[in-house]
């Protein structure tokens, strides 16, 4: 049987053969959709007509879409985040949504860490400093004995725990599905308060839900320390943007790192007009080998399916 495929994903088989290969091998007829502007309900279904599978990036994928494309079934995220993905109206209709955890949570943890020190150390400010003639001491802050905060103790909290360890932080963690039991040892379970209140620096490692939309918000943000950080490689709308600026202008904590915002690009948005601000543009999984990895699962999600097994992770 000669599938038709559709890639609508940026970053899919850029850095490897592989992800193709896994494609072609299975003799797949692939359609490659255009990235290089922002993906339309209409596009989306005009690329999707007779289509039976798809590999997709941050692309709606909504109960309209799918209302409109008959042949579709299965749908694998190019990563792990679904929430731009409608989840209930892809299981009344029998489609299968599959993601690809665990396959580029060590390349976000390393970007957490990145952040971290980044925006202690000022990073980006003394490079331009110096590429700019000048020179200078700004007075960061060490990580090492410090208290981390995670919000979400999943695969990348993991993962970013791990390596703050080796900087002997104190690592709290709030994640209210995570049974104390299956938490190791140096982690300390405590509740969300706990760690607003107490962490030197908070990083969002949460699922972004109803639940979990702008669970960073003013009275959140007034409860951390005046000299804590934020970072967030999770999701942008896990915190309220307007709050965060608001906080961030009146010192009620010290900086922020972000690589994801509640509009991606951020165009216009004021937290990039601000001094203790280290923003990336959602490049948490973009290494080599996490887009080699993300790749191939998400083409073995689309054709286990399709040949009638099942997907490596699947979310409905
Ligand atoms: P995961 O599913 O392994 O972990 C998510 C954790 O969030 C789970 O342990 C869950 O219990 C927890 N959680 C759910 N609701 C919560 C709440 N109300 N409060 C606290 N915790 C809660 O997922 P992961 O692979 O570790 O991904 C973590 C986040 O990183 C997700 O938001 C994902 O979309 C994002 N992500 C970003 C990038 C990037 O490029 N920046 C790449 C991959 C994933």
């Amino acid at each position: 049987m000669r599938y038709r495929i559709l890639v609508a994903s940026r970053s899919f088989g850029s850095t490897s053969s592989k992800p193709w290969d896994v494609l072609n091998q299975a003799g797949c007829e692939i359609l490659q959709a255009d990235m290089t502007h922002k993906m339309t309900e209409e596009r989306l279904i005009e690329l999707l007509q007779d289509v039976d599978g798809a590999i997709i990036g941050v692309v709606p994928m909504t109960d309209y879409v799918m209302d409109h494309c008959p042949n579709l079934k299965v749908v694998s995220m190019h990563g792990v985040g679904v929430d731009h993905i409608d989840l209930t109206a892809a299981a009344q209709r029998g489609i299968v949504i599959a993601n690809c955890l665990g396959a580029n949570d060590q390349s976000v943890a390393d970007l957490t860490i990145g952040l971290m020190i980044s925006i202690a150390r000022d990073i980006p400010s003394v490079d331009r400093l110096v590429r700019g003639g000048g020179w200078g001491a700004y007075e960061g802050h060490e990580l090492w004995n410090k208290t981390l905060g995670l919000i979400g103790l999943g695969r990348i909290g993991r993962g970013v725990a791990k390596r703050a360890l080796g900087f002997d932080m104190k690592v709290l963690a709030y994640d209210p599905y995570v049974q104390p039991e299956n938490v190791e040892q140096d982690i300390s379970l405590v509740s969300f308060d706990k760690v607003l209140r107490e962490a030197d620096y908070i990083s969002l490692h949460a699922t972004l839900s109803e639940e979990t939309r702008h669970m960073i918000g003013a009275a959140q943000l007034q409860a951390m320390k005046p000299t804590a950080y934020l970072i967030n490689t999770a999701r942008g709308a896990l915190v309220d943007e307007e709050a965060l600026y608001t906080a961030l202008i009146n010192k009620q904590i010290s900086g922020a790192a972000l690589d994801v915002y509640n509009d991606e690009p951020p165009k216009g948005s004021p937290l990039l007009q601000l001094e203790n601000v280290v923003v990336t543009p959602h490049i948490g999984a973009h290494t080599r080998e996490s887009i080699e990895r993300v790749g191939v699962m998400a083409a073995e999600n689309v054709l286990r399916t399709l040949q009638g097994g099942q997907p490596h992770y699947r979310v409905v």
